[in-house]
């Protein structure tokens, strides 16, 4: 459920018409709805109430200061993936004692950050990396919690590109050879061995798979106990899926169901790190139709907005609903229509041979659950200053990213004095 709804004829964001916000900061722009967010976070956090636990939110989802804020103060903590994420983390106010490291490829600078601000654990993904935090930890005098990632070969049946838990993937370790690790890091001086942590991928839209995973997980800490290795974090990772179509995503809920007799006796805090269902459908891209076009074999409808602001379509061929804000215009005759952007790509569009209601140029568009995923891959490219974020609560505008101005863009670069 989210707080994108038509009410008067027009698309609203809780009590805005998202037309008032384009008019103000002009298109495109996130859009993003502070009742859902929280709505989303509680939902999550409420429905494993009766197991210890910690809400981490992967911050790679979305990583604005104001939406880390938002997640702090209702209590989450943060899954982070480089040194900028826990920078960001920090100064958003999340903390430290709530922050996960996970990554496949940590910077010993990065590291040594993350041990200085005493973040709860890292989250190890291969066996040189065990050393290479041993090391880091034994330089600045501290002991690094940790937690092996665990490839536990199951299939999420989500899309490859983020699919994270087979044996291909370049991710955790695998399970046969986990409790060898395990006990490899046991006798290291600088690691403490905390948890064992499970990430098997994204958008999942059936519970089986984190069942699956979650007892080849069990069994191996039991294997560990036997061991004298005691963990006391079982992170389930995130990947809980939404309806960005017509996939019917298991509930938060629903998750906890199915977990909970798994976990609920082993006297362990578990940990969780969802991304997407907490901010995809909080979220929207607004746009602008600017031109029609009739190619040869196919309508165009050229926007605003384009790859560098939102590349999910290009690089997953992921699918975004779109919405005209104006609820009439969505009751025209249909037409199958390619929605572009201005971007020099023949991969760059929004949507593709979409059955839309007739579209027409200075019409304004709502692309749909663009909260995750979204801004935080935006680029430059084609030189386009990346565009505003604004956070809707009650019946104000916040603009909590201001549109990048072509000052913005050159930002860093110089022109050797020989060219000069
Ligand atoms: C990306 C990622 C997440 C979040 O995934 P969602 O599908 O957005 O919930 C959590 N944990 C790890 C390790 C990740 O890489």
């Amino acid at each position: 459920m989210n707080n994108f709804e038509y009410r008067h004829g027009e698309l609203y964001c809780e009590h805005v018409p998202v037309s008032r916000i384009a008019k103000e900061l002009g298109t495109p722009c996130y859009v993003y709805s502070h009742a859902t967010l929280v709505r989303h976070f509680k939902a999550y956090d409420s429905a494993f109430k009766n197991i210890p636990h910690i809400v981490a939110f992967a911050m790679k989802a979305n990583s604005n200061l104001a939406i880390l804020r938002l997640m702090a103060k209702e209590g989450s903590g943060a899954d982070i993936v480089s040194g900028g994420e826990l920078f960001r983390a920090l100064t958003a106010g999340v903390p430290a004692s709530k922050i996960i490291f996970a990554g496949v490829g940590k910077s010993a600078d990065e590291i040594r950050d993350a041990l200085k601000a005493d973040i709860l654990m890292f989250n190890i993904e291969s066996s040189a990396e065990i050393h290479a935090i041993n090391e880091v930890a034994a330089s600045v005098g501290k002991k690094a919690r940790i937690a092996l990632r665990i490839n536990p070969d199951v299939d999420p049946k989500t899309h490859p590109y983020i699919s994270t838990g087979m044996k291909k993937s370049k991710f955790g370790i695998a399970a046969d050879r986990a409790l060898e690790e395990y006990k490899m890091a046991s006798s290291l001086s600088h690691i403490d061995i905390v948890g064992v942590h499970a990430h098997i991928g994204s958008q999942l839209t059936d519970v089986t798979p984190f069942v699956d995973s979650l007892k080849k997980v069990v069994a191996l800490i039991d294997t560990l106990k036997g061991q004298g290795i005691n963990i006391r974090y079982l992170n389930i990772g995130g990947g809980l899926g939404i309806t960005y179509d017509a996939e019917k995503p298991p509930l938060p809920q629903d998750l906890a169901d199915a977990i909970s007799p798994l976990v609920k006796d082993l006297g362990l805090t578990l940990v969780m790190e969802p991304g997407r269902v907490i901010v995809g459908n909080a979220g929207i891209l607004v746009t602008k139709a600017l031109y029609r076009k009739e190619g040869e074999s196919k309508t165009f409808v050229i926007v605003d907005a384009a790859m560098n602001d939102l590349i999910r379509p290009s690089l997953y061929g992921a699918y975004h609903e779109i919405r005209p804000l104006d609820e009439a215009a969505g009751r025209r005759d249909k037409q199958q229509v390619d929605i572009v952007g201005p971007v020099c790509e023949s991969g760059d569009f929004l949507a593709k041979d979409r059955l839309l209601a007739t579209i027409q140029p200075g019409e304004l568009l709502a692309v749909m659950s663009a909260g995750a995923y979204g801004f935080v891959m935006a680029s430059n490219y084609n030189s386009r200053p990346r565009v505003p974020e604004v956070l809707i609560k009650d019946g104000e505008i916040h603009v909590i990213r201001a549109r990048e101005t072509y000052d913005d863009l050159i930002k860093g670069e110089t022109i050797p004095a020989f060219l000069s």
